[in-house]
């Protein structure tokens, strides 16, 4: 059993000053006070909180696309780098000429990052293998990790549909995707690229495979995602830079989606940002997440974070939900995330003196340490 004693608690839902939180590999106890009946040595801290949960990565890739920058600078947009042959066709070339070693090496090292950076749960997308044996292979690959990296880090392993080559494609999708079954958990599809036609058909037959839902919308343009994956059931509906205000309004009942809102993607890409504080003020619980890609190589939560907070206006308090609770949320996983007695001793002791000091020094390292079901970690 441990014990730590520190100047504010940030339990996922509200901030607790002069708390104290006992903990073996879930949580015992936690409140104000110093917890004096438990007699365990205490740990001195200011501000703790709950591991980050990063709902939305693809940090399954080989290679780099550095050279994109100075187009990026240029000007140049997305689906303009996309067609020169840069983009996604890229990594889908280096991805699937790379052997698994390769890959699993050069994953590894990121997540470990990721780690260092304070996140304790990360959900991994396949996406760069385009052909059904590309993508099981990929999945195989997160499977590796999820083993190799288990006492560590929670990996949850996504199938991703993520451009659609040609016409057809998502016909010889559909006729593969019982392939998928007990290989991810959740089921996801880029809608810009497929429209919502394809990718109404895609959710529902994922849907009676059995697999949870989660959606790429709106990243472009307003294509009607939020309506979209309400109607499909998923868990979350993610990018939504282009959504209309209006329609978040669907996202407060509960079991609705969670918007998960990926700002180191605009940040990288020279686009606007989604309307985290608008949407947060709605009283819609808002996910934050990396969107980690050869395209947006963000390893670091506590970035997302200042960039939540600086770029898109969102208040401290909607931010540290967004990377803990609101991330599990966006994830279905209702064990983490949090404090309270039972869930699951993901910490993370900060570098911060308290909860709005953890965006004093932005772009800084925020965490001091990270604590994995209950053991240290970093
Ligand atoms: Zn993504």
């Amino acid at each position: 059993m441990q014990k730590i004693v520190c100047r504010e608690l940030f339990t996922g839902e509200e901030v607790i000053e002069d708390a104290f939180i006992v903990f073996d590999d879930h949580i015992i106890d936690f409140g104000k006070g110093e917890g004096e009946a438990y007699a365990c040595d205490a740990t001195k801290a200011d501000f703790v909180m709950p591991g980050f949960v990063d709902s939305h990565t693809h940090a399954v890739f080989a290679g780099s696309r550095e050279r994109e920058l100075e187009m990026k600078l240029e000007g140049r947009r997305y689906m303009d780098i996309l067609k020169a042959g840069y983009g996604i066709n890229r990594t889908v070339k280096d991805t699937t000429e790379a052997d698994d070693d390769e890959i699993l090496q050069e994953s590894i090292a990121r997540i470990e990052r990721a780690i260092e950076h304070g996140t304790t749960t990360m959900e991994v997308k396949c996406g760069y293998g385009v052909t059904m044996d590309q993508e099981l292979r990929l999945l195989g690959l997160i499977d590796e990790l999820k083993q190799r990296l288990s006492d560590r880090i929670d990996i949850v392993p996504t199938f991703l549909a993520h451009i659609k080559p040609y016409e057809g494609y998502t016909e010889e999708l559909m006729g593969e995707m019982e392939r998928i079954k007990g290989r991810a958990e959740f089921f996801d599809v880029f809608m810009d690229a497929f429209g919502y036609d394809d990718t109404e058909k895609l959710l529902e037959r994922a849907k009676k495979l059995g697999l949870k839902l989660k959606l790429h919308a709106d990243e472009f343009s307003d294509c009607g995602g939020i309506a979209l994956a309400a109607n499909a059931g998923c868990v979350s509906v993610d990018h939504l830079i282009k959504s209309s205000l209006d329609s978040f309004k669907a996202l407060r009942s509960e079991g609705s989606p969670v918007p998960c809102l990926l700002p180191a993607t605009s940040f990288s890409s020279f686009e606007p940002y989604a309307k985290g504080a608008e949407i947060a003020a709605m009283g819609v619980p808002v996910a934050l997440a990396t969107d980690i890609n050869p395209n947006c190589w963000c390893e670091n939560m506590g970035f997302v974070a200042d960039l939540a907070c600086y770029c898109m206006r969102m208040k401290p308090i909607d931010v540290l939900k967004g990377i803990t609770i609101n991330g599990a949320r966006a994830l279905a996983l209702k064990d983490r995330g949090y404090i309270s007695k039972g869930a699951i001793a993901d910490l993370i002791i900060t570098e911060a003196k308290n909860h709005i000091d953890f965006f004093s020094r932005f772009g800084a390292k925020k965490v001091k340490s990270v604590i994995k079901r209950g053991r240290e970690v970093f």
